[in-house]
């Protein structure tokens, strides 16, 4: 198993096409890091660059303290697990996983040996004797993924292998893989767009944006602390609502609604700072409170109820979405579309005003020219 560093990673592709700018990263031993990004940010360059595939063109990839930029995929210890399990259908499950074990002339014993290890592992004896056509799709991916295993690989690299399953089975599939990595405890990395795999799979979530890293961090840090506006609004389902705000006075001026927004003292600087310009507010859709009642006793001014300090804001409903345990509340606040989060208990009713409060801790302030800046508050 090993740790990786990537240092200034560069890669141009021959046509001259910049596909990842100044990669900067460590990986730790065993480390389950999980690249995140939409599409075309550079995700499967990056795991070509790492397995050896694709060359970078400047900078340095280092395994254990070792430069690997001119190792071969096999020297590098790689092992890889893709979207598509590619795995033979003529073989069944025992002759798929020690293939590659055979090839190398490893003898019976031993092959049988590790194939029960890795099949244990995955829970898959019973199913040593099937061919693919007759396993489920998330079983075979897990027959992917134990072939990938047996070699005892350094790193455990892993592309978007849940994509061509059903939501059901990549639910369940994420936590088998979560359980698998943490039985063998191989250094993963694991490419995805979908943030929620990212958000519940990942010790590390590297978020990237057109072949450049926006943020590093465990999840719960790019969550609640994002940098920048991109990282706010790429985790979090449904995504975080941004306003577009003039400071006026010291207030929020918000197109379309009336009266100015006080803020709570916390962001006097802040108001200060941007005093007759723009500013984003962001806020996520779980991190409000309707009880009106509560809404309408708040003093946004008394340092008495800090705990209770924020911005209240009114709305008007669009049409609301029921989730089951959840309702998804789609409004317009001022001029400006946003969701809101419910317990499946309240009722929403169309084109009914709807007031909400959202706790100063769960506000966050971007400053409106370009989507990467950020004013941390
Ligand atoms: P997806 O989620 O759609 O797979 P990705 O994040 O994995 O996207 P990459 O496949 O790494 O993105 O591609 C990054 C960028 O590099 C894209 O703009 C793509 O068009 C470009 N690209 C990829 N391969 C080549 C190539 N061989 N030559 C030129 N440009 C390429």
């Amino acid at each position: 198993m090993s740790s990786l560093r990537f240092e200034h990673v560069d890669k141009i592709y021959e046509n001259g096409f910049k596909a990842v700018s100044d990669f900067n990263l460590n990986i730790n031993h065993g480390e389950f890091v999980v690249f995140v990004g939409p599409s075309g940010c550079g995700k499967s360059t990056m795991m070509r660059i790492i397995s050896g595939l694709e060359r970078l063109t400047k900078g340095n990839l280092f395994f254990d303290d070792k430069i690997v930029n001119d190792k071969t995929p096999r020297q590098r210890g790689i092992a890889m697990v893709f979207q598509s399990y590619a795995l033979y259908p003529h073989l069944d499950v025992y002759e798929n996983m020690a293939f590659g074990l055979s090839l190398e002339g490893f003898d019976e014993d031993f092959i049988e040996k590790r194939v029960h290890e890795i099949a244990d592992v995955l829970d898959m004896r019973r199913l040593l004797l099937r061919r693919p056509r007759e396993l489920s799709g998330g079983q075979n991916q897990r027959v992917a993924v134990g072939r990938a295993l047996i070699r005892h690989p350094n790193v455990f690299l892993m592309d978007e292998p849940l994509s061509n399953l059903d939501a059901k089975n990549r639910v369940t599939m994420r936590s088998e893989i979560i359980d698998i990595h943490r039985k063998v405890n191989a250094t993963t990395i694991y490419v995805t767009h979908d943030q929620t795999e990212a958000m519940t799979m990942a010790d590390k979530i590297v978020v990237m944006r057109d072949g450049k890293i926006q943020q590093v961090g465990i999840p719960k840090q790019l969550y609640f602390h994002p940098d920048n506006k991109f990282v706010a609004g790429f985790l979090g389902e449904p995504p975080m609502n941004f306003v577009p705000c003039i400071v006026q006075n010291s207030k929020l001026k918000i197109e379309g609604v009336q009266d100015c927004v006080d803020c709570p003292p916390k962001f006097a600087p802040l108001l200060a700072r941007f005093e007759g310009k723009s500013v984003t507010m962001g806020f996520r859709p779980e991190s409000v409170v309707y009880d009106s009642d509560i809404a309408n006793s708040l003093d946004v001014h008394s340092s008495s109820s800090i705990s209770r300090q924020g911005i209240k804001l009114e709305c008007k409903i669009q049409v609301s979405e029921i989730l089951g345990d959840a309702i998804n509340v789609y409004v317009f606040l001022g001029k400006n579309a946003a969701v809101l989060k419910s317990l499946p208990t309240k009722n929403f009713v169309p084109d009914q005003n709807l007031k909400f409060f959202v706790p100063q801790d769960c506000i966050y302030f971007f400053e409106t020219d370009g989507d990467e800046k950020t004013v941390r508050v």
